[in-house]
């Protein structure tokens, strides 16, 4: 179903998966902290990458680099000089805002006036600090604004220490920070953000089949996990879209209530990186294929994915009302991978006899998957929030409990309710969870 921006906005808030940040302070505009909840889902979903994309292959390997690096990074890579957005700023109520992003190029959405914007300026988006105790130009360094560059400057190590052979990927997932212009809808477009990226390392000649196997296997993983078909795009941007580096481009967007936006961007990034960093460098960093006898400069194709932007849309994806008797379920239909909770224990009553029992059982259960033991409020509303948040299981303690030694799990999704042993209930929800 579609559903609207603050519908979202608010269950996030309200069953605790983000909040903003520094509230108490009256809030950091643009910066959200993870609840018990998103912190759990944005994990399942970094999970989940990192499974498909290092573990279930022998040709990706991971590393996890460093968010200062040294300038010369940024330098080689072109970052200092052209990461940039283009600024406009409004002479009448002087807001600015990012040239490429605005509907209408002539009118402030702020202020509504027309032919008030000053010439677009070059704004360089990367975090500027200072290493040491001393502010001077000599000690300035730079948050990263994408992970990818600690994976080029590493190249060499990792080949070298992993003896993997071309065509292989280096993957990361990390924080990056931008001075976005213009953030906002919700954490599709923080300035502090996480992101997936993963360097596919190849021959030159062999660049455009493995773009195209990347676009394709990045389209399977939003749809294995759920992501509604209808909703994912893929989209090829145009010559005058591409970045500094890249030789072709494709957007996975995915359809927010404000239209499609993008996911992930997978690029062609050919040996762009790697010279560059070869140059500044002195350093060495071709590669030699001992079967051909050739040294070459390898090409790279980069799935480079939004970890906060994807919970955002899988949150959005799994949103679900429906009727059920007279009554309006809201239901959360997460794949079982990514719910923050798998099992939520229940009571039918606060009664010692049944919480002895739910305590135990939930306990027993914790090892193999996360369980919420939840004893307060009339057993509907419990229902209810577990719908809500999208929890697969619901294992209900009954009175009958006490006499069958049996406990009522009920299904997320169908509703369905099966009465199980309890000492069966452990083996019941592995095969339905994995
Ligand atoms: P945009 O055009 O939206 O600014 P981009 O094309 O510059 O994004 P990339 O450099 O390709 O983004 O980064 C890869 C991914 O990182 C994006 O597809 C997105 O999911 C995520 N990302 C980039 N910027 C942000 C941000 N400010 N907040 C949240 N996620 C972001």
């Amino acid at each position: 179903m579609s559903i609207d921006f603050d519908t979202i906005v608010n269950l996030a808030k309200k069953r605790g998966f983000v909040f903003q940040s520094s509230e108490i302070y009256g809030g950091l505009r643009s910066a959200y902290d993870y609840g018990p909840l998103g912190v759990e889902l944005l994990r399942n979903v970094k999970e989940q990458w990192w499974h498909s994309m290092v573990r279930m292959r022998d040709d990706v390997v991971g590393i996890d680099s460093a968010i200062i690096q040294s300038p010369s990074v940024w330098e080689a890579s072109g970052h200092l000089a052209s990461f940039t957005d283009p600024l406009v700023e409004c002479t009448n109520c002087n807001n600015r805002f990012r040239e490429d992003k605005l509907d209408d190029p002539d009118q402030c959405p702020s202020c509504g006036k027309r032919g008030t914007f000053t010439e677009a300026k070059n704004f360089n988006l990367m975090f500027k600090t200072h290493m040491g105790p001393v502010e001077s130009p000599d000690n300035a360094v730079y948050l990263r604004p994408e992970t990818a560059q600690g994976i080029f400057i590493n190249f060499e190590n990792v080949r070298r220490t992993s003896r993997m052979k071309l065509p292989f990927g280096i993957a990361q997932i990390g924080k990056s920070f931008r001075n976005e212009i213009t953030p906002g809808q919700f954490v599709f477009r923080t300035r502090e953000f996480e992101q997936m990226e993963m360097e596919f390392f190849c021959r030159p000649e062999e660049a455009d089949e493995w773009f195209e196997y990347w676009i394709e296997e990045r389209k399977r993983w939003y749809v294995d996990l759920g992501m509604s078909e209808d909703n994912v795009r893929f989209r090829e941007h145009d010559q005058d879209e591409l970045s500094h580096y890249s030789a072709g481009t494709f957007d996975v967007d995915y359809r927010f209530p404000w239209g499609f936006d993008e996911l992930e961007g997978i690029a062609n990034r050919t040996d762009f990186d790697l010279k560059a960093h070869m140059e500044r460098s002195g350093k060495d960093l071709t590669y030699f294929d001992q079967e051909s006898g050739e040294r070459f400069v390898p090409y790279v194709i980069e799935p480079a994915a939004g970890a906060t932007r994807t919970t955002f849309a899988f949150l959005l994806d799994a949103y679900d009302q429906e009727e059920v008797r007279g009554d309006t379920r809201t239901v959360l239909r997460l794949d079982k991978r990514l719910s923050p909770i798998k099992v939520a224990v229940l009571p039918l009553s606060k009664k010692p006899q049944l919480t002895e029992i739910s305590t135990r059982l939930a306990q027993d259960l914790r090892p193999l998957f996360p369980v919420e033991h939840d004893v307060t409020q009339a057993i509907g509303r419990r229902y209810r929030r577990q719908d809500e948040i999208g929890t697969p299981y619901c294992v209900t303690v009954d009175f009958d409990t006490l006499d069958d030694q049996a406990v009522t799990v009920r299904d997320r999704d169908t509703m369905d309710q099966d009465r199980v042993s309890m000492d069966k209930v452990a083996a019941y929800l592995r095969d339905r969870l994995g």
